[in-house]
């Protein structure tokens, strides 16, 4: 199964951004939590650590 960046859980459902795999239930979440929200910022924290560290 593959490895979600954002919750670093196993899961069997999800989507691939630029090869990273992001589950189902954290890409729900991004999806429906607001910009000013301090969750996503910590998405947009472990999508950047994760793409820009890993693609650099
Ligand atoms: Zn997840």
């Amino acid at each position: 199964m593959p490895i979600c960046i954002i919750c670093s859980c196993e899961k069997p459902d999800g989507i691939f951004i630029l090869s990273e795999f992001i589950c189902d239930s954290c890409e729900d979440e991004m999806v429906h939590t607001d910009v000013m929200d301090e969750k996503y910022m910590f998405f947009i924290h472990q999508l950047k650590t994760n793409l820009i560290l890993k693609n650099a």
